[in-house]
């Protein structure tokens, strides 16, 4: 099957050969010299040139269980966090310090838009109660980028700290969280790095991290501290999910090889194919085209042709795509172009789009 959702996505067969690697115990030295391998690998790709003022913790657990882990450890008592929402993401990120009470009002705007600087600078200023401010890299539910420089600008020089989730962002586009001063980025494993899910990540800074060692723990599973001295021994203090940490390294040596620009470019490539293929088409993109990002498009449903059948229809021909979230459910369906996909399978694709969309409207 062809996975064109935003992960899990489809992996090379080395990373799926990866999964059988022998049995091993997580307390020995083999899985231990593994974990620091990932973390240095970590660092190389995404804090290039600045990996001795970062730290990557490891996580088992999805990407929501790293951007939770960064949202519970990251204040002190008796501070709060505001959050930038703009899709569902950014929703659930106001739904996690919400469930805390921890949050000041959320900075909303429309799915569509990016956040306006400005409006959180002025926010800022009103609330010195504010310690940390969360925002989504890219908002998975439309495929939107967020202009993380100029809000990292105002969060740093307002002096706060900036927790991004850049779950469905990391290997798909561009950033520069160590030029940012970007304090904790959460990721994954299994979107764009092309591995499996089940691992996660945040990418710490050294010198928050001694502050966050005074902060109250919210929770015993997902308190980045706790990971955090044992990892640097190559000890985690839970049971990791090994084989999943295999195919994980060995994404990060493919992507590594392929160059981070290389895989930005590839992804590009791709989603300006099934772009431009689809326009022809008249189908319409739901975003302009100068917030859209490298690895997802969200498209409003053709006329006549409701999501289900849709869907349906193109995954009797082996393609899985995806629907929209929240308020864009019934209007919108979406294709990523994340993972190890050839140009072949694209064109596919598109062939058996152009067929369903054919036959709908020869029905009409
Ligand atoms: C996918 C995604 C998550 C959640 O990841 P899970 O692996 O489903 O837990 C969080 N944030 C963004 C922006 C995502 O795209």
């Amino acid at each position: 099957m062809i996975l064109l959702n935003p992960g899990p996505v489809n992996v090379s067969e080395r990373v799926r050969q990866a999964l059988l690697r022998p049995d091993i115990c997580h307390r020995e030295s083999e899985f231990s010299d593994m974990l620091l391998r990932i973390q240095q690998k970590l660092l190389t790709a995404f804090v290039p040139g600045a990996e001795s003022e970062y730290v990557a913790v490891i996580l088992t657990g999805s990407g929501t269980a790293a951007v939770e882990s960064a949202v519970m450890s990251c204040l002190p008592l008796g501070k709060r966090m505001l959050v930038l929402n703009n899709g569902v993401y950014g929703e659930r990120l106001s739904n996690m310090i919400g469930l805390q009470r921890l949050g000041v009002s959320e900075l909303k705007s429309d799915w569509h838009m990016r956040p306006d600087p400005e409006r959180l600078r002025l926010a800022l200023r009103q609330h010195p109660e504010v310690h940390a401010v969360s925002m989504v890299h890219h908002e998975t539910t439309t495929g939107l980028i967020n202009p993380v420089k100029e809000i990292a600008e105002v969060v740093d020089s307002l002096n706060r700290v900036f927790v991004l989730d850049s779950v469905s962002g990391l290997a798909g586009e561009p950033i520069d969280i160590a030029g940012s001063h970007i304090y904790m980025v959460a990721g994954t494993a299994g979107k764009c790095i092309q591995g499996f899910p089940g691992v996660s990540f945040v990418l710490l800074r050294k010198g928050f991290l001694e502050q966050m060692r005074k902060y109250p723990k919210r929770s015993w599973y997902l308190t980045l501290t706790h990971y955090v001295d044992e990892q640097g021994r190559g000890i985690v203090p839970f049971t990791p999910a090994v084989q999943v940490y295999y195919a994980f390294e060995e994404a990060l040596d493919e992507l590594l090889e392929e160059g981070l620009t290389n895989r930005f470019q590839r992804y590009r490539r791709m989603a300006s194919k099934i772009r431009e293929r689809m326009a022809g088409m008249g189908v319409q993109p739901f975003l302009p085209a100068d917030v859209q990002s490298n690895t997802i498009t969200a498209f409003h449903l053709p006329a006549g042709l409701n999501y289900a059948t849709l869907h349906d229809q193109l995954k009797a021909r082996g393609y899985v795509i995806y629907a929209g979230q929240g308020q864009l459910e019934s209007k919108v369906f979406r294709v990523a172009n994340m993972g190890a996909l050839t140009d072949g399978q694209i064109d596919g694709f598109l062939g058996a789009f152009e067929e369903v969309l054919a036959g709908a409207t020869a029905r009409a």
